[in-house]
């Protein structure tokens, strides 16, 4: 997900400070936050666009949390700060995974860098509409309606199962990183015309090569 849409629009993570609610049983183990400043200064990927078969497919579960998926997560740590984002989805480099990073601070603070591995959305409430930027749907913000609050579970890269809550900012990049996961773009989100008119503008910046 893209950070200047927010910048755009106004969001800052400030604004999205915790606020209590009725999902009372989240208890965080925090991912450490060495672990991931040992990740080897990884190569950028390149990041697929809007169009491409890999961002429609269903991503399959990891099963085993062995080397390959390590250095896949600090590939799309170094492609997310590169971009910059604040988030990105594993099918977003080509790799048909349930794996996100999720990354408020852009790289600044390394312990705001979040890998989870086969993220599941166990419980949501309320709603909030914003606008959403894409680093697969360059130069587009679009309106996304999202839960306001998710319950989230998902495990960590040293094997650690995460169960916590999210709300703000966070809980809609995650839900917009795990919609990738389930081959759903931000494009996919708005009403038949609007999408239409996307896909056509699309298709012609395609043909000319600006795509
Ligand atoms: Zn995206």
């Amino acid at each position: 997900m893209l950070l200047r849409s927010f910048v755009l629009f106004g969001f800052s993570t400030s604004n999205f400070e915790h606020r209590t609610s009725n999902l009372v049983s989240w208890i965080i183990d925090t991912p450490s936050p060495t672990q991931y400043n040992t990740f080897v200064e990884a190569e950028s990927l390149k990041i697929c666009k809007y169009g491409e078969s890999v961002l429609k497919e269903k991503a399959a579960l990891v099963r085993d949390l062995n080397q390959g998926i390590i250095d896949l997560a600090a590939a799309m740590a170094q492609t997310l700060h590169q971009a910059p984002g604040i988030g990105l989805a594993a099918p977003q480099v080509g790799e048909s995974l349930r794996l996100i990073t999720v990354d408020l601070s852009v790289g600044e603070n390394p312990d705001e860098l979040l890998v989870i591995v086969n993220p599941l959305i166990l419980e949501a409430e309320g709603h909030e509409t914003s606008e959403e930027g894409c680093l697969s749907v360059p130069g587009y913000s679009l309106p996304v309606k999202r839960s306001a609050r998710i319950l989230l579970q998902g495990t960590l890269l040293d094997g650690r199962e995460l169960r916590a809550e999210f709300d703000g900012l966070k809980a809609r990049v995650l839900q917009h990183e795990i919609d990738h996961l389930d081959g759903v773009l931000i494009v996919d989100r708005q009403s038949s015309l609007k999408r239409t008119l996307i896909r056509k503008e699309i298709s012609h910046k395609r043909k000319s090569g600006e795509w």
